[in-house]
């Protein structure tokens, strides 16, 4: 059975729909990402208020994960609502498509009982990974890694995906359907070659010829299969369905504070997560958009390079928050560092982001027990001096504010009824709606575990 409290607070936002017309919510992490967007996305759209969910920007490079009726699919770039049924799936023009993932996690979702073909529609604008990017992607990194400027990409050839499409050299979704298709690829391909052998002559990066062989074979057959998907012009579709009075949920990849843009460049993600960038991904006007939903964990977590400033410095501790949250990554498989909830940036991501309403993930995980402090990250400092604004590049901070309050230990897992939730986690949510209290949010649930379920509904 649906929550009916949460369905009744996003449709109470759904009366305000412009004259009949249907908007697009947004939901967006509000961290350096895996909040848990996926399971909220779920939840939102399983009340039926919506018909369609989609991606407006980055690529197979997200990772989220869904677990719903005993089902768990991690996706990285289909759309959230995969596993419901009525729900249409969108891949807008502002996201980079990596056709070999497509397909395989198209295929995982039929081995599930869930064949998304008839369901899903891509922008013919969206664009497309090669099968060499990812090998640039390493040749950057490994270029890096010598001059220790490591950002920890995912190398899945997303950023220089992005790099080619900003050049004006990249290839589009719907290239694939044109009959001098193999002359750009060839084009393209000629180019990635000369790059690579750069890095192998003057950087001595290794080429693993075999290995490109077998990707460039993988990525043709995918092609083909490509081609036989829904390759539409998406933003007519959308803007079709938003005048048919539906509503359409945009789903973010990775999250505000690794904004390429707002984050802290260059270990950031090489598109633009904002809910700003929804209009452009998808091809709207921002007249349409409605509710902004921010997600963040009753913790931070991060992954890649630069600086944390809330990371837990007693390792042990930072460990367990690393094993009770399962804190390792679905795309990577990399360990996340751990740190306290960090108010400071938190506080910067709504003010950038113009979220209106918080989901707070797992408030389940907690290794400290009741009686014992846990810390809030409240500000930063650069040596003496108390920052008043959130810092150019994160390396100047060299110390952090922190608060303290009580933990409250594991008794708040699968909590579902807000009346059960134990006095310390009470007490920590309070305190944080009296923080935020100016910026006009309401938190409007908090989860505690990883089943859609696992929530209990806040604010009113
Ligand atoms: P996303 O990229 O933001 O969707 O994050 P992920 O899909 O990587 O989510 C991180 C993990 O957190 C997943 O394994 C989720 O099942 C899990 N998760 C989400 N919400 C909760 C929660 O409230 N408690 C716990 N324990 N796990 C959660």
């Amino acid at each position: 059975m649906r929550n009916k409290i949460l369905k009744n607070k996003i449709a109470s936002s759904a009366i305000r729909r412009r004259g009949g017309k249907g908007s697009i919510d947004v939901v967006v992490g509000l961290q350096w990402g895996d909040e848990g967007k996926g399971k909220n996305i779920d939840e939102l759209l399983s009340h039926g208020i919506y018909s369609g969910v989609a991606r407006f920007q980055g690529g197979a490079n997200a990772g989220h994960t869904i677990k719903a009726n005993g089902k768990t699919f991690i996706g990285h770039i289909i759309p959230s609502g995969c596993l419901q049924k009525d729900i249409e799936l969108y891949i807008g023009n502002g996201v980079v498509v990596d056709a070999v993932s497509l397909i395989k996690e198209m295929r995982e979702l039929e081995d599930l009982g869930f064949d998304v073909t008839p369901r899903l529609y891509i922008s013919n604008r969206a664009k497309l990974v090669s099968y060499l990017h990812p090998f640039l992607d390493q040749a950057d990194e490994y270029y890096r890694n010598k001059s220790s400027h490591k950002i920890g990409t995912t190398s899945r050839g997303i950023g220089p995906a992005y790099s080619d499409i900003r050049a004006r050299r990249g290839l589009l979704l719907g290239d694939v359907l044109l009959p001098d298709f193999k002359e750009r690829e060839e084009n393209l391909r000629k180019f990635h070659h000369d790059f690579l052998n750069l890095y192998k002559e003057k950087h001595e990066f290794e080429i693993d010829e075999k290995k490109i062989e077998e990707s460039k074979a993988k990525w043709w057959a995918a092609v083909e299969e490509l081609k036989k998907l829904q390759i539409c012009d998406l933003s007519f579709l959308v803007q079709k369905r938003l005048a048919e009075g539906k509503n359409i949920l945009a789903e973010g990849a990775q999250a505000v504070m690794l904004d390429i843009d707002f984050g802290d460049y260059p270990n950031v993600t090489s598109s633009n997560t904002l809910p700003a960038n929804v209009c452009l991904g998808l091809g709207i006007p921002h007249t349409v958009l409605r509710d902004i939903y921010g997600v963040t964990k009753a913790y931070t977590t991060k992954v890649g390079g630069g600086n944390f400033p809330a990371r837990i410095k007693d390792q042990a501790l930072e460990k367990a928050f690393q094993d009770a949250g399962h804190e390792f990554g679905a795309t990577t498989g990399r360990p996340r560092m751990c740190g306290w909830l960090d108010l400071f940036a938190l506080r910067h991501a709504i003010a950038l982001s113009g979220v209106n309403k918080i989901f707070i993930n797992k408030a389940d995980i907690c290794p400290i027990n009741k009686g014992k402090n846990m810390k809030v990250v409240i500000g930063y400092k650069n040596n003496k001096k108390v920052l008043k604004e959130f810092p150019f590049y994160l390396n100047e901070v060299t110390s952090v504010i922190t608060e303290e309050i009580s933990g409250w230990g594991d008794s708040n897992h699968g909590v579902k009824n807000n009346k059960k939730v134990s006095k310390e986690l009470r007490s920590y949510l309070n305190y944080i709606k009296r923080k935020l209290a100016d910026l006009n949010v309401k938190i409007i649930a908090v989860g505690t575990g990883q089943d859609r379920d696992h929530f209990f509904n806040w604010e009113k």
